[in-house]
């Protein structure tokens, strides 16, 4: 086999929509049911038929059955004047010549041996993160690459993972949750999260929204919100940051106004993630002065007076909007205060600390993915006549990185088993954030450079891992807070 030349490739792609380069032009284009016209060479594809460049040395293999999402699969080999260089939402497969085409996202990629040994606390738990994994793997994965280069929101598939009960694993049966324990939800989280992060993030974001009204609101407030809000037909947005008000939130000066039977707001929030597609702002309106000033509202997406900026233009989570969200003397009714007024404060801290382990959990299995994705690759780019991933150099990398993957998967376990023995866990979920947000960090930039020049473009996944990594530091807390909320509790 060699190793230095451009194909012949033999490549199975699972969707018909790709970008190629012309090694003859140097051109690229993207390819979907039809012809691509290099200046040249054309380039025609049809679904589940064949992609041929240079018939002399093309041959197809198909059609061949077809898989969900309008996915077309066929099995292609190109000869040597072409070779997929991009394949954006594809499977792709590809061995012989050239440099390794991987399949980052097959089934096959070792995370289904981290499934199968993980420690999870019954049966159920093992059988509910096998539909999870197959879940996200199949459905997730393949379309994660294309909704962040589209910035494509997937409310839709927030609706689905809303059916299955994926947005409701940690809340009590009786009100439309699951009653799953925190390590269970968290260990579906990771899975979410390595197949496509934007998921994983909202998913943990709405789990976040539903807290205050499950913990803080009265019975009433249970029963008239949360079966929709736990059955994924509403999804939540977190209001609390301000521009002036990040790291302080005390600072805030949105400010809830009593008026006969109802509140009225006035004020921005900013940075607020699904700004403009939650249906519900569980938002955070000074009610008084200081930090006891604050109280927490349930605000539907449709009142009066509610408005959303244009999304911000971010480096990563491209596929999650986050907008600022203006209200403009919105009228909320007096039911829709949580926990009384001047909880505030305290009623966002506490969401924040079980919040932060979803971001652990969330980056850490980014940070998985971004391991799986490397050393696949290192067991396939042969240099000095041998995989790199047989130089020591290589090796001590990658086990730094596993051992980075691990201490972080162990530290938000470790928090979250706390919680769920209702034991103190504020300083392990600053921990387990900080440790396992700084590890993807690590390990999603050490992924580009273990893939050398291809890791540094959009052919492979790990530059959108590694853009993806870095907002796990700040949001929920930054890294420097957390260390903060770690040496009070010392
Ligand atoms: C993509 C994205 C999504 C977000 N989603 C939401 C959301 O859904 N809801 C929401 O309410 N907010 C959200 N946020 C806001 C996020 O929580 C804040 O950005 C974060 O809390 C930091 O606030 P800031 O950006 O104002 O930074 P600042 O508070 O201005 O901090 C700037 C720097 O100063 C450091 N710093 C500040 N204070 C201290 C201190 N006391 N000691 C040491 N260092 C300090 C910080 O660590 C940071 O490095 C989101 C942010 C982003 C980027």
């Amino acid at each position: 086999m060699k190793n230095e030349v451009w194909g012949p490739y033999r490549w199975e792609a699972k969707r018909s929509v790709g970008l190629f380069a012309s090694p003859c032009c140097g051109a690229t284009a993207v390819v979907e049911h039809g012809e691509c016209r290099f200046p040249c060479q054309t380039l025609a594809m049809e679904p589940c038929q064949t992609l041929a460049m240079d018939p002399r040395q093309t041959r197809s293999q198909g059609p061949a059955p077809s898989a969900g999402y309008g996915e077309t699969s066929m099995s292609i080999i190109c000869g040597d004047h072409m070779a997929p260089r991009q394949a954006l939402g594809m499977e792709v497969q590809a061995w012989t010549a050239g440099p390794p085409s991987v399949n980052l996202h097959s089934p096959d990629r070792g995370l289904k041996g981290e499934t199968m040994e993980r420690l999870l606390p019954n049966d159920d738990a093992t059988d509910l993160l096998e539909v999870v994994r197959d879940f996200a793997q199949s459905e997730l994965a393949p379309r994660a690459a294309d909704a962040e280069e589209n910035e494509e929101f997937p409310r839709e598939t927030f609706r689905q993972m809303g059916e299955m009960g994926l947005l409701s694993l940690a809340y009590p049966e009786e009100y439309g949750g699951s009653g799953q324990p925190y390590e269970t939800y968290l260990q579906a989280l990771e899975e979410i999260a390595a197949a496509w992060m934007s998921v994983g993030v909202g998913t943990s974001v709405h789990t976040m929204t539903c807290y205050p009204v499950a913990t803080f609101g009265t019975d009433e407030q249970k029963q008239r919100f949360l079966p929709e809000m736990l059955g994924g037909s509403l999804l939540g947005a977190y209001a609390l940051s301000e521009a002036g008000a990040g790291s302080d939130v005390a600072a805030m000066t949105t400010r809830a106004t009593r008026d006969g039977d109802d509140y009225v707001l006035r004020g921005t929030k900013s940075w607020i993630s699904h700004g403009g597609h939650a249906d519900f702002y569980i938002t955070f309106a000074r009610t008084g002065e200081g930090k006891s000033g604050i109280s927490c509202f349930h605000v539907p997406a449709d009142a009066d007076g509610l408005e959303f900026g244009v999304p911000e233009k971010k480096m990563g989570l491209t596929g999650s909007s986050t907008t600022t969200v203006t209200y403009d003397d919105v009228r909320v009714p007096v039911d829709n205060l949580i926990g009384g007024e001047g909880k505030g404060m305290s009623i966002a801290l506490s969401a924040l600390t079980s919040g932060r382990l979803g971001i652990a959990a969330s980056a850490t299995g980014l940070a998985q993915a971004a391991l799986d994705a490397a050393s696949a690759y290192a067991k396939e780019r042969h240099q000095f006549g041998q995989a790199i991933a047989g130089f020591q150099g290589m090796q001590f990398m990658l086990a730094d990185m596993a051992a980075k993957v691990a201490s972080a998967r162990a530290l938000y376990l470790d928090a979250a088993r706390r919680r769920d023995r209702g034991m103190k866990f504020v300083r392990e979920a600053a921990i387990a954030k900080m440790v396992a947000t700084d590890a993807a960090m690590s390990v999603t930039t050490d992924a580009v450079q273990v893939l050398g020049g291809y890791g540094y473009t959009r052919d492979f996944p790990v530059e959108r891992y590694m853009r993806e990594a870095k907002v796990t530091q700040i949001f929920e807390g930054t890294n420097q807070i957390q260390r903060l909320v770690i040496a009070r509790d010392l």
